[in-house]
């Protein structure tokens, strides 16, 4: 009998995790990948809690765990650089600010795409035009490509999938009024080993994160009232953010000067949608459910939702029962992910000084050693649990191609 043939949107983290996993159940995979080669920027992620499990199962621990940023801590710094609050990296899968395992966006993603290119199809420099959802299968239109049909599409294309407006006219992304611009600068003998955060009044920040190739991963995030500019041209969100961080104080001149490189520059949101498939086409990752950057969950919520959906559709029959499966399965994981502690991202981003103030006496409140003992509140306060998914045993996926409960 012929394998299924699935397209994958989306050569990131959720897609080439989702080919991995097909593949090994024997089923043929397509990817298909707007950029004309694998983006390899990006910063310090996080693989938190069941994501670990997923990551042992796909057999690239000891690869995740070898590229990982060397990241020690967090420590909230004030204007002259001197620590306010300083939390250790997560000793269990899930707390604190630094998790056990953070590695940079582009090497995890390398790391999934060398480890399947071999049994997948990986289309760049392409993208999904249009979708005919028919009985037996969905044709698809590209931009380059010629037409061809599959038997089901995956959409993993991040939080601004363009393709989710063709199968899911109606779905809305939530904006949290919170723009991130992401840089890399060069390392001095001066840096650590932390991820150093640091709160200006009007809701601005900088963060330096250490990571594995001898550079800095700088961010600066800031609060805003006005839409759109994550559209504009790199020039000029790079006038906008020299305009809004002037004076911001600490390392805000070092990281400016980072901005004649090329950096990354978005608007923070979330997805939240009713359903994630219609027909055969089904969402998976930040384009179905994007949590934020903020949940620190982006990555763990892709890697384990293209483990449980590549479980449910190899141990089905009937695509519609796995889709169903699938979403009945991660949907309380992903609301979960998705509260955001109480007034984030205001709280985290003060505008006033007393704000800030605010801020910076809690952080120390909750570092000390007597809220240590009491349970980690570091860990609480920055992401939700990530370790609350009670995840099936796919053998159809994890031992071969066979197709069992
Ligand atoms: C370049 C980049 C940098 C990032 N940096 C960070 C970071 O520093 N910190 C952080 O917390 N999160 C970052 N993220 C988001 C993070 O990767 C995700 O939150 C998480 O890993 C879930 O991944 P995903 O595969 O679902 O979506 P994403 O990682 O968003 O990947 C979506 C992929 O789909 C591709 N794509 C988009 N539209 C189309 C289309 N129409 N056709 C084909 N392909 C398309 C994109 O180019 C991308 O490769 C970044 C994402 C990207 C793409």
């Amino acid at each position: 009998m012929r394998s299924p043939h699935v397209l994958i949107s989306g050569a990131s983290i959720a897609g080439p995790a989702l080919a991995h996993w097909l593949a090994a159940a024997g089923w043929t995979t397509t990817v298909v990948e707007r950029f004309d080669a694998l983006r390899d920027t990006g910063q310090n992620i996080d693989v938190r809690g069941a994501a670990l499990e997923v990551v042992r199962w796909m057999g690239l621990d000891d690869a995740v765990r070898g590229a990982t940023t060397g990241e020690t801590g967090t420590a909230f710094v004030d204007e002259r650089g001197d620590v306010v609050a300083a939390f250790p990296a997560g000793r269990s899968d899930t707390g604190g600010a630094t998790a056990e395992v953070e590695i940079l966006r582009g090497e995890l993603s390398r790391l999934l795409y060398e480890d399947t290119r071999d049994g997948t199809e990986y289309v760049f420099g392409d993208q999904i035009t249009g979708l005919d959802d028919r009985p037996d299968g969905v044709a698809v239109r590209f931009a380059r490509s010629p037409e061809r049909t599959f038997d089901l599409v995956v959409v993993a294309e991040g939080l601004g999938s363009r393709t989710r407006a063709l199968a899911f006219p109606d779905a809305r992304t939530t904006d949290l009024g919170l723009y991130l611009a992401y840089l890399t600068i060069p390392r001095t003998p001066a840096d650590d080993d932390r991820w150093r955060w640091y709160n200006a009044t009007r809701g601005r920040q900088v963060s330096l994160r250490p990571d594995n190739v001898g550079t800095i991963r700088a961010f600066l995030g800031f609060l805003s009232d006005v839409r759109g500019l994550e559209d504009l041209g790199s020039h000029d969100q790079a006038q906008i953010l020299r305009k809004t961080f002037r004076g911001a104080g600490w390392a805000t001149e070092r990281v400016l000067s980072g901005l004649d490189e090329p950096f990354y520059f978005d608007a923070v949101g979330q997805a939240r949608l009713r359903r994630w498939s219609s027909g055969r086409v089904v969402l998976l990752g930040d384009a179905a459910w994007c949590a934020s950057p903020l949940s620190g969950m982006g990555t763990s919520l892709a890697l384990v939702g293209a483990y449980v959906l590549a479980g449910e559709l190899t141990t089905r029959d009937d695509h519609r029962e796995a889709f169903a499966r699938f979403e009945a399965t991660m949907r309380p994981y992903v609301d979960r992910a998705q509260k955001l502690p109480p007034g984030t991202p205001r709280l985290a981003f003060p505008r006033t000084r007393t704000g800030v103030t605010g801020l910076r006496t809690a952080l120390r409140v909750a570092a000390s050693p007597v809220a240590q003992r009491l349970g980690g509140l570091s860990g609480r306060f920055f992401s939700p649990p990530a370790d609350e998914i009670d995840l099936p045993r796919y053998r159809s996926v994890i031992t071969g191609p066979r197709i069992e409960a």
